[in-house]
């Protein structure tokens, strides 16, 4: 059946050949031609141009009855000549061939409109998507274009706000929420398997035909966007399909986006924050040595006046107030150490040293805390020497030793070993304490970190390891911390520099 469409292309097509008339009158009065038929060509021609095949046909046929109208006797179409057939037959070879060149054509121009239009299309969506500051508002706007991009209805399924599995944005459905959220949660949840695909087609028995297509990574993060399919029959491969994935890759590529730019704030903020940190530690510990220099004095001054030494009590507790502002001293010291290490300020004082000096250097500023403790020391034998700033490692050691003292119930022994393990000297110290769990064993070392489970056991600022850490990494160094689990007890390994490489060198303690 010609559609109305159709039918206005062969009146148009007739309309040429009645324009074409005109010409034709005018020659066959004016001019001794006596064939009017190039003229009555060109409708079929035209037609053939701009309607297609159908209309060029019906546009000779009807030029080829014109044509006989000027054949004399004129104005008569009960002539039939030899000459006519030739015309006629040449009339439809042309409109027949235009009309399937024309018709490629068309069709390429229209394929060619099409994939600018696409084009177009996505350049839009990734321009919108680019202003969307996060995964909710990425996934509304790429479920928004692909309800224009394909001019289907597209429900977004997504879970959100701490709310569950929920169509959002959709007041109205034609099928029963609930159905469709549950075939989007099953296909989000198959997604996660590997190979599986990430555009499928769900028959709902009440709701007829939805493409599902996921977008972002599988996880508790993705959404589902469902396009009602209406009657279409199942093609994977067909055209609806190919225009989801490729709305889908461009949102997939700004959650990736996304995601770089996110990690990449968060490592500025952290180093922001570290600065500030810096500085305020810096200020906080310059304040606070002045008076802490005073109290010390005081306290040294006190020990020795007649009255407080003749006074053991008194005598004790002012040589308390010195070791503990003596402590306290020390441990500025060492914020500033670190603040000034980071900031390129204080470089180690390189020594070739043996590293039982430092071992035993620690073991007497910690002999207070471990006292009453079992203290094992194996260190190999012929220890090579270390190039190290001794001061900087043996308050690492300190502060790892002191840690061990502290987590460690009260008569757990501790164990201290020494040896050379692949070119590097190993200093383990070990507990028999809380131990560590992996992912304890991971932010031990960050600033003002103090584990949940250890914080009961004792107090702290959570400095001390990252304290140990900055100063050993300042020697070229590394420290490890080892442990078989919670309860199990902790193993901090300390790895130092030989002063002289000594290549090939195992395991000798
Ligand atoms: P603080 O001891 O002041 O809490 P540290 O920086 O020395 O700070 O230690 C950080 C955290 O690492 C501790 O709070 C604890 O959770 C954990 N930790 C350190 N040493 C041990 C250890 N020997 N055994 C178990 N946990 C430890």
């Amino acid at each position: 059946m010609i559609s109305r469409i159709d039918s206005l292309a062969y009146l148009k097509a007739a309309g040429l050949v009645a324009v074409a008339t005109l010409p034709a009158v005018i020659m066959v009065v004016l001019t001794p031609l006596e064939s009017v038929s190039a003229i009555y060509m060109l409708p079929g021609l035209v037609a053939a141009v701009w309607y297609g095949t159908g209309p060029a046909v019906a546009a000779a046929l009807l030029g080829a009855v014109m044509t006989s109208l000027f054949y004399p006797p004129l104005f008569s179409v009960m002539v039939v000549r030899p000459s006519q057939i030739v015309d006629l037959i040449i009339s439809l070879i042309v409109a027949l061939t235009i009309g399937r060149l024309a018709g490629q054509l068309r069709a390429q121009m229209l394929r060619v409109r099409e994939e600018e239009r696409r084009v177009r299309q996505l350049y839009d969506l990734s321009s919108e998507i680019a202003g969307a500051g996060d995964v909710a508002a990425i996934y509304d706007v790429v479920a928004a274009h692909m309800a224009e991009a394909l001019e289907r209805e597209v429900v977004l399924f997504a879970a959100g706000d701490g709310q569950p599995w929920h169509a959002i944005g959709r007041p109205t459905l034609a099928v029963p929420a609930a159905t469709l959220a549950e075939a989007a949660l099953s296909f989000a949840e198959r997604r996660g398997q590997p190979g599986s695909p990430d555009v499928a087609v769900a028959d709902l028995p009440a709701g007829g035909r939805w493409l599902l297509c996921g977008l972002g990574r599988p996880g508790p993060l993705q959404a589902v966007l469902a396009v009602a399919m209406g009657g279409d029959s199942h093609d994977p491969s067909g055209e609806i399909v190919a225009r989801a994935r490729s709305i889908l890759e461009e949102g997939a590529r700004s959650l990736e986006r996304l995601g770089l730019t996110r990690a990449l704030e968060e490592r500025q903020l952290r180093q922001r924050t570290d600065a500030l940190r810096d500085i305020l530690m810096e200020s906080v510990s310059h304040e606070l040595r002045t008076p802490l220099a005073s109290i010390l004095g005081s306290a040294s001054v006190l020990s020795t006046a007649p009255a407080v030494s003749a006074e053991p009590r008194l005598s004790d507790l002012s040589k308390a107030i010195a070791s503990e502002a003596g402590r306290l001293d020390r441990r500025i010291q060492n914020l500033l150490d670190v603040t000034r290490i980071r900031a390129g300020a204080l470089q180690p004082r390189f020594d070739e040293i043996d590293p039982a000096d430092i071992v035993n250097g620690a073991l007497d500023s910690t002999a207070e805390r471990l006292s009453g403790r079992k203290v094992t020391l194996a260190l190999a034998r012929d220890l090579p020497f270390v190039r190290v700033d001794p001061v900087l490692i043996e308050q690492a050691l300190i502060n790892i030793l002191e840690n061990a003292a502290k987590f460690a119930p009260g008569d757990a022994p501790i164990a201290i070993s020494a040896g050379v393990h692949d070119g590097r000297l190993a200093i383990a110290v070990h507990d028999e304490g809380p131990g560590l769990d992996r992912h304890e064993a991971e932010q031990i070392f960050e600033r003002f970190h103090r584990g949940e489970r250890h914080a009961d056991i004792a107090g702290g600022s959570g400095l001390g390891l990252a304290i140990a850490k900055t100063f050993v990494e300042a020697n070229g160094g590394s420290i490890e911390p080892l442990s078989e689990g919670p309860g199990k007890g902790t193993t901090m390994r300390l790895w130092l520099p030989l002063a002289v490489q000594r290549v090939g060198e195992s395991d000798d303690d």
